[in-house]
């Protein structure tokens, strides 16, 4: 068979994109963070200046796109500037997002729509889904994974005291999540404590899986964790 010019050209395009379709996939990431996060921890730090009531629960940080190469993007176009007054997010998901997504931090008029703004700005636009989408997975996963009642149920709760690593990852396995830690003084000592527990969630948002071997980050130590009250 013989091609013409115009043939080879078209031939050569489609090959080119294929190629760049399978290599770097064409969502630009690969699988979600979904990032819980400890409020005691959070506040628990010097010059954290959050308010004064902190929920006793874990709550959202955030959910964010992450490629297997380790690589987050951010800021892509489609930023908005007040999530709540959009009109992009129905009621119904603000206000599960104002139950289980609060700012923790003081300020602002609208501080929960301040935080999930910067978090959408920064995250949610390379996700490449409309806000509604992105916001009500967001919640919908979150709630999907009970994690205090799952530590709870395998005797670990926030009471101050140190737990082995692997007890918490045991309790947690079913989700196979990253266990992420920051340091907290007491009693004239440092310790590692829980501070946020990031699960994966595959890249439709739909449905949470195990991390498995895409995360290697470790930041708790070797030794004990504090689980802060
Ligand atoms: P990110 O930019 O998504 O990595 O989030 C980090 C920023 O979010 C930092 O400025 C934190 O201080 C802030 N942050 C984290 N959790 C909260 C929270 N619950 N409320 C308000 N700000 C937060």
């Amino acid at each position: 068979m013989k091609l013409n010019g115009a043939a080879v050209a078209t031939v050569a395009v489609v090959t080119l994109l294929s190629f760049l379709a399978g290599t770097s996939n064409a969502q630009g990431y690969d699988f979600f963070y979904l990032v819980m996060q400890w409020p005691r921890a959070v506040c628990n730090q010097p010059r954290s200046n959050c308010r004064a009531a902190v929920p006793q629960t874990f709550t959202i940080h955030g959910m964010w796109p992450q490629t297997n190469s380790g690589g987050s993007p951010q800021n892509c176009p489609g930023s908005l500037r007040d999530v709540r007054s959009s009109g992009r997010v129905d009621r119904t998901t603000l206000g599960a997002m104002d139950r289980q997504w609060p700012n923790l931090k003081r300020g602002g008029r609208d501080p929960n729509s301040q935080f999930w703004t910067h978090e959408w700005n920064k995250h949610g636009t390379c996700s490449r889904m409309q806000p509604q989408d992105y916001f009500r997975r967001v919640v919908d996963r979150a709630a999907s994974v009970d994690l205090l009642r799952l530590l709870r149920s395998n005797r670990i709760q926030p009471d101050n005291r140190l737990y082995r690593q692997a007890d918490i990852e045991a309790a947690l396995n079913v989700y196979d999540p990253v266990v992420k830690c920051n340091d907290v003084r007491s009693g004239g000592r440092s310790y590692k404590q829980i501070h946020e527990i990031r699960f994966c969630v595959q890249r439709d948002g739909n449905r949470v899986v195990s991390c498995g071997r895409r995360t290697q980050f470790r930041s708790c130590g070797n030794g004990d964790i504090r689980f802060s009250r």
